[in-house]
């Protein structure tokens, strides 16, 4: 008889988890306290609209078929790869850049900025795909015991990619690239990382390559909402159930192992084994009451920045823009060395925008669209209050309808605005941080939390501030490290149990 599992959240790790483990055979439970599954990766419905509020779009689609496979069952979404990539406006500028992933129509548009544009990323991207291929499995995939083990599995790296340990995502690109266009864009991938180019690894330069050439980004059809909802449904179907508004706030422990979480309404919820979906940081502070974990310390910590994001429904058609696109300045350096601590950097916002209803009909009214902005903000610890927060996201449309050279404010009959504070709010992210710890060498790996926890034997953790780290095909990977340590423990305890 496998054991009970108790998981406390249902963001994408912790249904992954679920997915994993009902399979094996566990009785599995899981405690949310948001009122339905999803997470970051969830869902708005309102005034007719239908908005994905977090995620739009996710890389290495193969990790969400392995867990499939994994699990036995057909993938329960469909997803339709992306190619352009993303486009990207610069202020001032009239031309759209859109990013093939054919190299060939990609160099064109950058024929007259960036000179020999095709030999140039075809070397720049054969470093990347070394990088890549050279640590996916041995870091990224995999569960350390101690930091001995972890500093063996560095060494087993290729010591070619030694030179890139000490360099910046932009600097890094600016050895191959000389144009500010062709830096800029190229760079913008370290934005998904939750960082500036300026503040993120060139190891990072490996993400290059999974957009342009190893998988690149897919979409979900009818949404990316729909990843949770085919999930939530095949756990319903293996008897795994979910308790809504239901936050985890204390524990009991007999000093060895973890018996019994305690939620906010004082009800004890136990099982054989736990494992915390919620940020494995702020859990181990906030619940386990550790001091290393106090916000005071989680403060010291490397953070991703906020996000500010605004959900617009508009009675219009807008076929002139597309599914994803990026909006930058004409200050890129001054911007992302200033934009997760300076809110100043507001004042010419960068921002991303997403058309839901362009390929998704269904998610606005007739002749409407379904827009979401994502902006870069500072997390709470730089800007507490966020009073201003319809003035910042005016600024947004005001400076998208210049863009587009169409007011769209007359033409907004729905308007939603999350702020770092909702984010945290919601989900108990640290500080309203998007993607939880950042990736900075000193927070991945082993020094990254750790997927089981230092106390309690019982007890597991998965999802994007513990290992490998932020991002939907990372939470995927790490259901599957997390599991593989559950199925450990349960297979020692039983070992222990016929022995006695
Ligand atoms: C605006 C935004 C855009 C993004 N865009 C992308 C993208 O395009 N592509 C991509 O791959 N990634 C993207 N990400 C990142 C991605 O959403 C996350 O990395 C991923 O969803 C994290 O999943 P998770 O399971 O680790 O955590 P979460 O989604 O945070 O799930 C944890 C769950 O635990 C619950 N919980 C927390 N504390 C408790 C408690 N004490 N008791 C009970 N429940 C609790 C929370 O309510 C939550 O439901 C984006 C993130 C944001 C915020």
């Amino acid at each position: 008889m496998k054991q009970s599992v108790l998981i406390v959240g249902a963001g994408i790790g912790g249904l992954a988890t679920a997915l994993r483990l009902s399979n094996q055979g566990y009785k599995v439970h899981i405690v949310e306290k948001h009122h339905q599954a999803g997470g970051r990766l969830n869902q708005l419905q309102k005034d007719g609209f239908t908005f994905d509020t977090g995620p739009s779009f996710f890389s290495m689609s193969y990790e969400f078929r392995e867990l499939a496979q994994s699990c036995n069952i057909r993938l329960p979404f469909d997803f339709i790869e992306l190619d352009p990539l993303y486009s990207v406006n610069f202020n001032n500028n009239p031309k759209t850049y859109h990013l093939y992933k054919d190299i060939n129509k990609l160099a064109a548009q950058f024929e007259q900025e960036e000179p020999d544009f095709d030999r140039k990323i075809k070397k720049y991207l054969t470093k990347c795909s070394r990088l890549f291929h050279d640590t996916v499995d041995i870091v990224i995939k995999q569960n350390f015991n101690s930091m001995l083990d972890y500093l063996l599995a560095l060494v087993k790296v290729n010591p070619s990619h030694i030179p890139v340990l000490f360099k910046k995502f932009n600097q890094q690109v600016k050895s191959y690239f000389d144009s500010k266009e062709a830096q800029q864009i190229i760079s913008l991938v370290a934005f998904f990382l939750g960082r500036t180019p300026f503040d993120t690894s060139a190891i990072y330069t490996l993400l290059s390559y999974t957009e342009f050439q190893h998988d690149g980004y897919y979409n979900v059809k009818g949404g990316m909402y729909n990843i949770v909802k085919g999930l939530v449904k095949e756990l319903e179907k293996r008897q795994v159930s979910i308790s809504y508004n239901t936050e985890i706030v204390d524990f009991v422990s007999d000093g060895r192992t973890l018996t019994a979480l305690i939620d906010r309404n004082d009800n004890k919820w136990s099982a054989d084994v736990m494992v915390i979906n919620a940020d494995a940081a702020v859990f181990r502070g906030s619940v386990l009451k550790r001091r290393a974990f106090s916000a005071e310390n989680l403060d010291k910590k490397e953070w991703t920045m906020g996000y500010l994001t605004i959900y617009l429904g508009v009675k219009c058609k807008l076929p002139e823009i597309h599914h994803h696109n990026y909006y930058l300045g004409d200050n890129f350096n001054e911007y992302a060395r200033n934009v997760h601590k300076n809110p100043n950097s507001l004042q010419k916002p960068y921002y991303y925008v997403n058309v839901l209803s362009k390929h998704n009909q269904e998610c606005a009214p007739e002749g409407c669209e379904s827009l979401f902005f994502v902006c870069p903000v500072p997390d709470l610890r730089h800007k507490p209050d966020w009073s201003d927060k319809e003035v910042i996201a005016d600024s947004i449309i005001s400076d998208f309808s210049k863009r587009i050279k169409r007011d769209l404010k007359p033409e907004i009959v729905s308007q939603t605005i999350y702020t770092p504070e909702d984010w945290r709010n919601q989900f108990n992210l640290h500080r309203g941080s998007g993607l939880g710890l950042s990736h900075s060498l000193l927070q991945i790996g082993a020094l990254r939390p750790r997927n089981y926890d230092e106390q309690f034997k019982n007890v597991f953790y998965v999802g994007a501030s513990t290992i490998p780290g932020a991002g939907l095909p990372m939470a995927i990977i790490s259901s599957k490290l997390t599991v593989e340590r559950v199925e450990n423990y349960s297979t020692r305890k039983l070992k222990k149990m016929k022995a006695i």
